[in-house]
């Protein structure tokens, strides 16, 4: 066989096919493998007949249909199938080669992996791609991470197939070191479960707490979208309110309200607490995630408790105006807390990330595309070393504009029994970040009372610490610090 394909993809379900076809219109030459051959068969006589694609039946064929250095890319399931593929794959290669993890893998696995195969002389990229099928093929928001000479090799394909913003700007930079791309990219499967809960909180609010129709909420959402709420996702949420089935009914009505996630989201909450980083948004997405799943409990709760939603008692079109502000706030922390979690990570594990350029990246392709991320790419050229969004001087006055409204909102759900946890977080979050005074001095003497914990004392220096002898009884021996 000549080898002569500039790239081989691995993996043809929805994304490979899709990334495939993608490469291919822009003049690349792709060979293609798949586990199940009869999916590559229906491939290459289907979608790829005619076209620069070729067809492989094991891994050596396709390493040796590549041009070298050979450029191989997984887009399969996620964990121990990609270690297993790499097993299969590695001795069908030559030092130098490149081999692109672009399924949605744990960070830390694609460490692992990238620092196995770097002492066997093969280059890895963990690869975050983000855009669902419609991405894969028009244009994906690409991630990569990891060892720089390989993203040499690859930046051409990868640059010409992604997604494009002001004209010609890519929607694909390497993002950093090591694991840098898939952290990236799970932080932004985390923003996007805190963006679809947002919504789905808009639209409980207006369908619970005003009565509102799925056809005034598509007036609504297509209203938002014209303001600086304008995403994909709102976009996607307008064309589900209106969308009907042929006998007229709303398809959304009909949907069973159980959740369904893969685990992006939950490797978010995860991170976050290994770094210390609060990140309430996401964590109360996720979990609404759970609870959501849990239809069964919930029918029984509410029978013994007859819960019944209050109508909010507001005038319909300025609460809405509410409600759209007190997302449009809440979206702000959501993003506030992403951003810290990446610069906490980002310090950790010694990547040098470009917030603004992240920013840039998802403006095209990926799922929380939207407007509002051309803001923080300015915020962070204003200020790279920005501590917090929210210290930014235009966040601010977004927050300072919304925050009336945002808290009537909160306190209307509360009185009417629907629940905001998305939005309540958001705004305790703002609450307990902009408190000089929180009352961790109490936690801190029952830490200290308990424990020996010891404490810091506000007439004192910092870093000089000090222990009660509480009950008279306990000595005055305190423990040592350390963190579990
Ligand atoms: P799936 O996640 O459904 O994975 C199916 C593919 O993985 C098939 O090609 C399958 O081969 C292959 N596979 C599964 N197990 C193995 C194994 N042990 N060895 C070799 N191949 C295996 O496909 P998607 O296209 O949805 O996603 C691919 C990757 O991209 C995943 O990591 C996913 O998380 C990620 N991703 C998905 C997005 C989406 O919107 N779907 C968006 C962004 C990223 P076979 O046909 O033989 O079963």
């Amino acid at each position: 066989m000549m080898n002569h394909a500039q790239i081989g993809l691995i993996g043809l379900a929805v994304m490979g096919e899709n990334l495939v076809m993608n490469m291919e219109s822009k003049g690349f030459t792709v060979a293609v493998y798949n586990r199940s051959p009869e999916r590559t068969e229906q491939f290459v006589n289907g979608r790829a007949k005619g076209k620069r694609i070729i067809g492989c039946q094991s891994v050596q064929e396709l390493a040796d249909a590549l041009e070298r250095p050979r450029k191989i890319m997984l887009m399969i399931r996620a964990g121990q199938a990609v270690d297993d593929m790499i097993e299969q794959l590695t001795p069908c290669l030559d030092p130098g080669d490149v081999i692109i993890d672009g399924g949605n893998s744990y960070f830390k696995d694609t460490m692992r992996r990238a620092e196995e195969l770097e002492q066997k002389g093969f280059l890895y990229l963990g690869t975050g791609v983000s855009g669902g099928e419609d991405g894969a093929l028009n244009g994906p928001c690409l991630m990569p991470g990891g060892c720089a000479q390989a993203w040499e090799l690859v930046e051409p394909i990868f640059t010409a197939i992604s997604a494009k913003v002001d004209g010609n700007v890519p929607c694909c930079a390497w993002i950093g070191g090591n694991g840098a791309g898939h952290f990236v990219k799970m932080i932004h499967n985390g923003i996007e479960y805190g963006d679809m809960q947002l919504i789905c909180e808009a639209y409980h609010l207006m369908r619970d707490g005003l009565g509102m129709s799925s056809a005034e909420m598509h007036e609504i959402f297509k209203q938002w979208n014209t303001t600086e709420l304008d995403s994909y996702l709102m976009e996607i949420t307008r064309d589900i309110m209106g969308f009907q089935e042929q006998n007229g009914e709303v398809v959304v009505e009909k949907i069973l309200d159980v959740a369904g996630q893969k685990g992006t989201g939950k490797w978010t909450c995860k991170a976050a607490l290994d770094e210390g980083i609060p990140l309430t948004l996401i964590s109360e997405a996720v979990s609404a995630r759970c609870i959501a799943a849990m239809k069964t409990e919930r029918i029984e709760a509410s029978a013994a408790y007859g819960k019944k939603c209050r109508t909010i008692r507001e005038e319909k079109g300025s609460f809405v105006e509410k409600i759209r502000k007190a997302l449009y706030a809440s979206k702000i922390i959501s993003y506030a807390q992403g951003y810290s979690l990446m610069r906490a990570a980002a310090d950790d594990y010694g990547w040098e990330l470009d917030y603004g350029n992240i920013a840039l990246i998802w403006r095209g392709g990926c799922i929380i595309r939207s407007v509002f991320l051309e803001k923080i790419k300015d915020a962070y050229e204003r200020n790279p070393q920005l501590l917090n969004l929210i210290l930014d001087p235009y966040f601010k006055e977004e927050i300072s504009f919304s925050i009336d409204a945002w808290r009537n909102v909160v306190v209307a759900a509360v009185e009417s029994g629907i629940p905001l946890p998305a939005m309540s977080a958001a705004l305790s979050w703002f609450d307990s970040y902009t408190c000089e005074s929180l009352p961790a001095n109490l936690l801190q003497a029952q830490r200290d009372y308990f424990g020996a914990h010891t404490y810091e004392r506000i007439d004192r220096p910092r870093g000089e610490i000090f222990h009660t002898n509480w009950t008279g009884h306990s000595g005055s021996t305190s423990s040592a610090n350390y963190t579990v």
